[in-house]
């Protein structure tokens, strides 16, 4: 009797360790009936071990991929080996609600799944076991950095002002134009364009408003263009605009658009109601263009044409 007890004694606080553990176990017989329920299983689910044992699975949850879970089981049992799920691939296999209160932001408990075979005695794969592993911290925690990281490389291409492209993005994106022209020569367009006797707007009513003009300039033209345009800003009242698979012509319609546009606004700022002009200048891409430096170039001389040749206007690079 005494021997007995020694002995199974370590058995009971097995069950005990198993049935508080951390993680959640179940035993699944080869029909997907539930054998094994822990105490973890119980608190997330709600359900208890005598409620749910013989049940099978899908029943209970009809939340779970049967295929999906079926053909890793079957797998699982025909090799004798382990198979495992992370949360990457997968969130979550028990659809539980995420009872942390430092990671309320996600709504559903994240899980890594280990799906183990059991043998009985002769070695034949009897059992199934289910680890269901609580990742949320850990899921959480890489989602909210990835976010970040995202927030930070949109910041870093962005003006802050505008919220159009910083001038280096913008750079990028038509020396980019410039190689795809190289390839497939399809027809594409550069436009500089500049605030006409801006430092009296500035002058008059103060940098802030002066501000406000800018903005007003930008989502004018931003309005005037495209999904498929791209606009940054290019210096302090300066924008550039790529306007792919457009020709001067074309670009030229675009362009007058915006200018009348911007004539006929009258920006209720801060201050005073201010009207203002801009001047624009176009560069249609040729073989003239030998980089794409020399191509905003051409833009540039197009745009200082439209200044010097009286402001508010649109001249194209010849
Ligand atoms: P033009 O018609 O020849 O373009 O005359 P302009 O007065 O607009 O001359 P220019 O384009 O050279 O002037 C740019 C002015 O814009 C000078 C600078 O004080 C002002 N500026 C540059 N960046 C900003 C900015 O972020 N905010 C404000 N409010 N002003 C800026
Ligand atoms: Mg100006
Ligand atoms: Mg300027």
């Amino acid at each position: 009797m005494a021997i007995d007890q020694a002995d199974t004694q370590p058995y009971h606080w097995l069950v005990d360790m198993l049935e508080s553990v951390e993680v959640g176990l179940v035993v699944l017989d080869l029909e997907f009936r539930v054998q094994v329920w822990n105490g973890f299983m119980e608190n997330h689910s709600g359900i208890t071990a005598s409620k749910i044992h013989n049940q099978v699975l899908f029943d209970l949850f009809p939340d779970i991929p049967k295929a999906w879970l079926t053909r890793k089981v079957d797998a699982v049992a025909l090799l004798n080996t382990r198979a495992f799920t992370s949360w990457e691939q997968r969130p979550y296999l028990f659809r539980f609600r995420n009872t942390r209160p430092i990671t309320g932001t996600e709504d559903y408990m994240f899980q890594n799944l280990t799906i183990s075979p059991l043998s009985g005695s002769t070695g034949e794969v009897e059992k199934i076991c289910l680890m269901v592993y609580d990742v949320t911290d850990i899921a959480s925690g890489k989602r909210a950095l990835e976010q970040a990281n995202k927030q930070l490389a949109r910041l870093s291409m962005t003006d802050r002002l505008t919220g159009l492209l910083n001038r280096g993005a913008w750079e990028n994106l038509v020396g980019a134009e410039y190689e795809r022209y190289r390839r497939y020569s399809q027809a594409t367009s550069l436009v500089m364009f500049d605030i006409d006797f801006f430092k009296k707007v500035n002058d008059n009513y103060g940098h802030l408003t002066g501000d406000e003009v800018i903005k007003h300039a930008a989502a004018t033209a931003k309005s005037n263009l495209r999904q498929s345009d791209s606009i940054g800003r290019y210096g302090g009242e300066e924008f550039g605009i790529i306007l792919p698979e457009t020709d001067a012509e074309g670009s030229r319609i675009i362009c007058e658009r915006i200018r009348q546009s911007i004539e006929h606004s009258i920006v209720n700022t801060t201050t005073a109601p201010v009207r203002y002009t801009v001047s624009i200048g176009i560069a249609q891409l040729s073989g003239s263009a030998k980089s794409y430096t020399k191509w905003m170039q051409q833009a540039d001389e197009a745009l200082y044409a439209a200044k010097k040749s009286g402001r508010n206007r649109v001249v194209v690079f010849e």
